[in-house]
């Protein structure tokens, strides 16, 4: 005998609408991007954050600095 045989799709909620944080949140660096969550280094001049990736500064780099502007040169 066939017991239950319907099993009813789930309706279409599945919408994983994300928060819209795209233009809310504040931007740094020269890629104009937000906090990824990486080192960032600050400028004594300009008081910008940048990221340590974009501007090929590491964390032990940026400690042997006593300051450091992000246009040097
Ligand atoms: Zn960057
Ligand atoms: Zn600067």
């Amino acid at each position: 005998m066939d017991g239950d045989g319907s099993d009813p799709d789930p309706p279409d909620a599945g919408e994983d609408s994300k928060a819209e944080n795209g233009e809310h949140a504040p931007i740094f660096c020269i890629c104009r991007k937000p906090d990824i969550n990486c080192f960032m280094i600050g400028c004594d001049n300009c008081n910008e954050w940048f990221h340590g990736d974009c501007i090929r500064v590491t964390e032990k780099m940026a400690k042997a600095f006593r300051e450091w502007h992000c246009r040097e040169g």
